[in-house]
């Protein structure tokens, strides 16, 4: 299956302090033509569309105002498989989530950094963004339609990660979550004091995911390198990420899967010596600069599963 993202917009009515895109970007109002969409969907063959996944994302993509019309011009030209990446406030156009799923959302990624008001606020730095992403994901659980959850580690959530799946659960919210590690890039490249090291998110995540498995919860890591997942190596979300995804903005078409691995992630020369070096992307170029290589031994041998 190839992924078509497209980043509907890069403006957000969430101010997260730890968001991957600077702050010209989301100060950018304009939004991609819908236009140029059609354009790129008339470019696709039929075994290509029969053979995508569409994700709209951003910025937050519910703020491009064409976002029912352009959900159904997906539906309509035969994709199967239409996922929202959004912070699920809903609170700025007059649509609910009933719309979304009417006009041909099959499932939703959903951001969700903490599980209490606090926790979530400090990260999203937006008032009243807890409750609202709730209420919504309250209503969406009731559509049962597939949800994943979102959650980006920072030293706010660090140490409730566990916590943050436990609540996820006791209100059925999802059923699955993948913690990400941050890139350190953009906004949060100002912020880089709230980035835990790798090495110790990595180990939170560890709990999470047993946690997890007692629960029915699916838990799954991101940009976290496998040398850092002994034992937990299954749930490393790459494993099912796809060579093939092309990110269209209001620029144009990009093969990011490529970028991502030339560009954007890094291996150190000892990495050469790992088994998992073909398979592994690397950590974010930036996290090695701010601290270092010592956390990454190269793996030597595979521990066996239970
Ligand atoms: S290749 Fe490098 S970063 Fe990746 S798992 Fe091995 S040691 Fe870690």
């Amino acid at each position: 299956m190839n992924i078509l993202d497209i980043k509907l917009t890069y403006k957000c009515n969430n101010h997260c302090l730890l968001c991957c895109q600077d702050d010209k970007i989301k100060n950018d109002k304009s939004t991609i033509v819908v236009s140029n969409i059609i354009a790129h969907i008339k470019s696709m063959t039929f075994n290509e569309i029969c053979n995508t996944k569409v994700v709209l994302t951003g910025g937050e993509p519910t703020l491009h105002p064409d976002i029912l019309r352009i959900i159904e011009i997906f539906k309509n030209k035969g994709f199967a498989a239409i996922q929202l990446q959004t912070n699920l406030t809903l609170k700025t156009l007059l649509i609910n989530v009933n719309d979304l799923v009417k006009a041909g959302i099959t499932s939703f990624g959903v951001s969700l950094h903490g599980c209490n008001r606090e926790m979530h606020e400090n990260f999203t730095g937006t008032k009243e963004s807890f409750v609202n992403t709730f209420n919504n994901l309250v209503k969406l659980s009731k559509l049962r339609i597939p949800v994943v959850l979102n959650c980006v580690i920072s030293k706010y959530n660090l140490n409730s990660l566990s916590e943050i799946v436990a609540f996820v659960a006791k209100n059925h919210l999802a059923d699955s979550i993948q913690f990400a590690f941050i890139h350190i890039t953009g906004r949060a490249e100002q912020h880089h004091e709230l980035v835990p090291t790798i090495s110790s998110a990595a180990k939170e995540v560890q709990n999470a995911i047993t946690l997890g498995n007692q629960l029915g919860i699916v838990v799954k890591s991101e940009a976290i390198p496998f040398c850092m997942m002994r034992g937990f190596e299954r749930n490393i979300a790459e494993l099912e990420q796809l060579n093939n995804i092309i990110v269209l903005d209001k620029k144009g078409a990009m093969h990011f899967s490529r970028h991502r691995e030339e560009c954007l992630k890094t291996k150190a020369k000892a990495c050469e010596q790992c088994l998992f070096y073909s398979m592994c992307e690397g950590p974010w170029v930036e996290y090695p600069q701010l601290f270092g290589w010592k956390e990454f031994v190269p793996v030597r041998r595979v521990r066996p599963y239970e």
